[in-house]
């Protein structure tokens, strides 16, 4: 192949050389060509049982033997290959005399339909299931299980996309590194990319072009994978960069500039299992407890008492220490059962987070009664809890006042850009904001966050989306008042230091992020990473402010 450069968009930063391999093909989808005879219909509905229970089963044991993220994925996608409302649906057309494996292909496409309709975190979710789908299809033809290939010499895996069942069992001594077709900067791929320590890079619109076997070097950081490279010069940087990533693996912290100074590193976490998991990663707090992620499949509203259970479980995963609790952000990509809403044309700017309050009265007055009491339970004197998706002055002094009564430290989340562009004087209502950069990005430039082929414009590094940071920071900073990230961009390590630099007081991520943020925290004093920010913000391109950082940073 002749040298050349293709580009995409890079999530973890680092450097890998070797030969592309693409994932195994998935099974050619099967047609019905006959009726299954009625008397073996029973027959053929035990066969997809068998076969997906195998799958099932398989997936199990890797979660066994995995760790960390990866556990959790590969055990969630086992539970979705037992899912008994997709074996109904397979079930009933298998009676109809549907054969098992185009009727798993069917019962498929039914939910998958169902997803893409919701949109935004549930169409995520349709990688999940055809790969299910596809395992289980294979199985039933006596087939080799689809996807990454098995290989004893390290490689650069490409894919179109990669499920989550499949980055959740590679090994980072032979997977060099990732990089897919479609895929966003907030897919699972990034995240396990991260935990593993290996580049990744997403969005590469001409990966294609990219034949089995052929050299490239991938830089995580630029997302560009170059095809004929001088392998010594591509060896020697990768060399270079793999001392950085032997100190990701073993780093145990603390969390501090070079010139001493301390940084919160907090966790995203969902729940009380993935707190203890983050305090196990040395995060120093929970900097964004995702309230409505435990409520994805809640058909009634949870009770005041069995919610303070839950959040109870995450105050006490971090005893003493700061634990930042997110009322419910439902609607939109999370769409949680028990508050639904009306069909929504653009559900990403409908009625989601605060706005909540509008269509269920109560909703988050009950949670924050709620909150209110697992932190007294935890002997957490003033809990600190935030507000997603507020965009007016009103929604926070109205939430602030809620929040107050119940002796809560009020905080809203800086999601919508108007409160960017307002942010003294909500600042003048609340006594924290957590900047969430996914949504900033997002609503900023105008750009659904889970398009791939929008994934260079859902770039935090674009130069209005870090205008729009430093503003709400240096506000923070007249204030005297936290202002933390909690959006993706806290977890790239050289934008969390230029995040510092701009005067955002803390960070927080998916914990398996907390120590590559570490390692490179370590590499830098606290008057570069202000000296980076600000040439960094007097760049005009996203490129242009990576490449800058990288030079003044990496
Ligand atoms: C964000 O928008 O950056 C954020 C952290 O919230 P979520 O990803 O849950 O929408
Ligand atoms: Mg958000």
């Amino acid at each position: 192949m002749t040298a050349h450069i293709v580009h995409g968009t890079g999530v973890v930063a680092g450097f890998a050389y070797g030969p592309a391999a693409w994932t195994k093909a998935r099974p050619d989808l099967p047609h019905q060509d006959h009726v299954v005879p009625e008397e073996e219909r029973e027959a053929e509905t035990t066969r997809f049982t068998t076969a997906a229970g195998t799958v099932a089963d398989r997936l199990a044991a890797r979660s066994a033997t995995a760790t960390g993220v990866a556990a959790e994925v590969l055990g969630a996608t086992a539970t979705l290959a037992r899912d008994r409302g997709w074996h109904r649906a397979v079930a009933k057309l298998v009676k109809g005399g549907t054969p098992a494996d185009v009727a798993a292909v069917q019962a498929t496409e039914q939910f998958v339909a169902m997803f893409e309709k919701v949109g935004g975190l549930m169409a995520e979710r349709v990688t999940d299931l055809r790969d299910i789908r596809d395992r289980v299809v294979a199985e039933l033809r006596g087939e080799p299980e689809p996807g990454i290939p098995s290989s004893d010499t390290p490689i650069v895996l490409l894919a179109d996309d990669l499920a989550p069942a499949d980055t959740a069992g590679l090994d980072p001594s032979t997977i060099l590194a990732l990089v897919t077709r479609l895929g966003g900067p907030t897919s699972h791929t990034a995240i396990i990319a991260r935990q593993l320590g290996i580049p990744c890079i997403v969005a590469v619109p001409d990966l294609r072009q990219i034949e089995e076997g052929t050299p490239v070097l991938v830089d995580g950081a630029l997302g560009t994978l170059q095809v004929g490279a001088d392998p010594d010069a591509a060896r020697t940087l990768v060399e270079e960069d793999s001392a950085r990533r032997v100190a990701i693996r073993s780093w145990t912290g603390p969390a501090r500039t070079r010139d001493g100074v301390d940084v919160d590193l907090l966790a995203n976490v969902q729940d009380g299992h993935g707190a203890h998991l983050a305090a196990k990663a040395q995060a120093a707090g929970v900097g964004l407890l995702r309230t409505e992620l435990s409520f994805l499949s809640a058909q009634v509203e949870p009770s005041v008492a069995a919610q303070a259970a839950l959040y109870g479980e995450v105050f006490g995963a971090f005893p003493g220490r700061k634990v930042v609790v997110r009322t419910i952000d439902a609607g939109s990509d999370k769409p949680v059962p028990f508050a639904h809403l009306e069909h929504e044309e653009n559900p990403a700017l409908g009625v989601r987070g605060i706005r909540l309050r509008l269509a269920h009265p109560g909703l988050v007055e009950r949670q924050l009664d709620a909150i209110a009491q697992a932190a007294s339970e935890h002997g957490v004197e003033q809990p600190w809890v935030m507000a997603p998706m507020v965009a007016t002055l009103d929604e926070a002094r109205e939430f602030a006042a809620e929040c107050r009564s119940r002796g809560i430290k009020p905080g809203i989340m800086v999601e919508v850009p108007s409160v960017a562009v307002l942010a003294d004087q909500f600042l003048e209502e609340v006594d924290f904001f957590s900047i969430g950069t996914n949504d900033l990005t997002q609503y900023a430039m105008a750009a659904d966050r889970m398009s791939a082929p929008l994934a260079w414009l859902t770039d935090p590094w674009q130069p209005a989306v870090l205008r729009l940071i430093q503003l709400t920071a240096a506000a923070g900073s007249r204030h005297g008042k936290p202002v933390g990230v909690c959006g993706e961009a806290a977890a790239d390590p050289l934008l969390a230091c230029v995040l510092l630099g701009m005067g955002v007081t803390s960070l927080s991520m998916a914990y398996g992020a907390i120590a590559a943020v570490g390692v490179q925290l370590a590499t830098v004093t606290m008057d570069q990473c202000v000296a980076a920010a600000e040439e960094v913000l007097a760049c005009r391109s996203a490129a242009e402010a990576k490449a800058k950082a990288a030079e003044l940073l990496g």
